[in-house]
């Protein structure tokens, strides 16, 4: 099947590329219609590579994605052909001691697409099983149910986070990660939410997206700004989206006393940590890889309203297009947030 496949680093190509799925009686098989670039996609493009996951071998991109049920294994009951859906990319080993528990994310076996040596969906179709496969209310379109798979980082980090309702919120960065957990946020009981960036474009798209006041910590002192907005106190739950680590080194400058700090934004670096300042606070730290259990809420979010992502979709390639919109992306072309492949119909 055609399909972009990222050949070695700085190398893509679009092409015909042999795969062989079987269908297990559990598995759907979904034919694609809208994918999003992930930073990790465009990652892999740069460099290679990121940690312990390098691209050794041709791999198919895309991991971020929505399409339509075209086939079902013979014992699947909740879907059926014809059914619009969005994919949870990560499969763990449902026997493992991690998915016993209930932390599937965090199963060392987990295989999740567009992770070396796993194949993503940047092709025609894809088997999948009906476990991580989500059937879309009709008022989602599968542009922005090709945004559940950010979306439920931010989700999976506000749970984390515990909001209560009424609570402010401060997050670090204001990429497409940061976007989304301040909607997470703000969809999770955050009467307000501070957005700190240094990118005065993202921050424009942020303070669009609701209750969000923005600060460009080039042109003020964060923590300076977060006290003024909270008459003093600080903030109840910081979430750090920048993978900064100067951002990371003050963060529990800003948080209120028993407060939470959520860490999602990745670093390849150390990172210290100010234990002084997160004990007179006696600070709850949290971190979150990917998300577990949250793909239903997130669709049901978007269907109610309660969080709109469509502004954060900010352009549209053809599967044609794909190999230029990497390149594009590789960019980082400001004022763009999500950008995303419309699948041949
Ligand atoms: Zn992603």
């Amino acid at each position: 099947m055609k399909a972009l496949v990222l050949e070695e680093k700085h190398r893509l190509s679009l092409r015909d590329f042999p795969i062989e799925e079987t269908m297990g009686p559990l598995d759907v098989r979904v034919k694609l219609h809208t994918v999003g670039i992930c930073g990790s996609d465009v990652h892999y493009y740069t460099h290679g590579g990121s940690g312990i996951f390098q691209v050794k071998a041709p791999m198919i991109l895309g991991h971020e994605a929505s399409g339509t049920v075209i086939e079902t294994g013979s014992a699947v009951k909740t879907l059926k052909a014809g059914d619009r859906v969005c994919m949870e990319p990560g499969i763990p080993d449902p026997n493992s001691r991690a998915s016993r528990l209930g932390l599937y994310n965090i199963d060392p076996a987990v295989r999740f697409w567009a992770t070396p040596p796993v194949h993503g969906v940047l092709r025609p179709t894809v088997v999948h099983p009906e476990a991580f496969t989500f059937k879309l209310p009709d008022n989602v379109s599968f542009a922005a149910a090709a945004m559940v798979e950010p979306l439920a980082v931010g989700v999976h980090g506000a749970t984390k986070a515990k909001i209560k309702p009424g609570d402010i919120g401060l997050v670090i960065g204001a990429g497409p990660i940061g976007l989304v957990t301040a909607l997470a946020a703000l969809g999770g009981g955050c009467a307000r939410v501070i957005v700190a960036d240094v990118d005065d474009t993202k921050l424009a798209i942020a303070a669009g997206l609701g209750a969000i006041t923005t600060v460009n910590v080039r042109a003020r002192d964060l923590t300076e700004a977060v006290m003024k907005e909270t008459d003093g106190w600080g903030v109840d739950v910081v979430f750090e989206c920048s993978g900064n680590e100067k951002a990371a080194a003050g963060i529990f400058d800003a948080l209120c006393p028993g407060g939470c700090v959520v860490y999602i934004g990745a670093s390849g670096e150390v990172i210290p940590y100010n234990l002084g300042k997160a004990m007179v606070r006696e600070a709850r730290v949290e971190h979150v890889f990917r998300y577990a259990h949250v793909f239903p809420r997130c669709v049901a979010m978007l269907s109610s309203g309660a969080i709109n992502v469509d502004p954060l979709i900010t352009r549209t390639f053809s599967f044609e297009e794909s190999v230029e919109a990497f390149e594009i992306a590789a960019t980082s072309p400001s004022g763009q947030v999500k950008m995303q492949i419309a699948m041949p119909e």
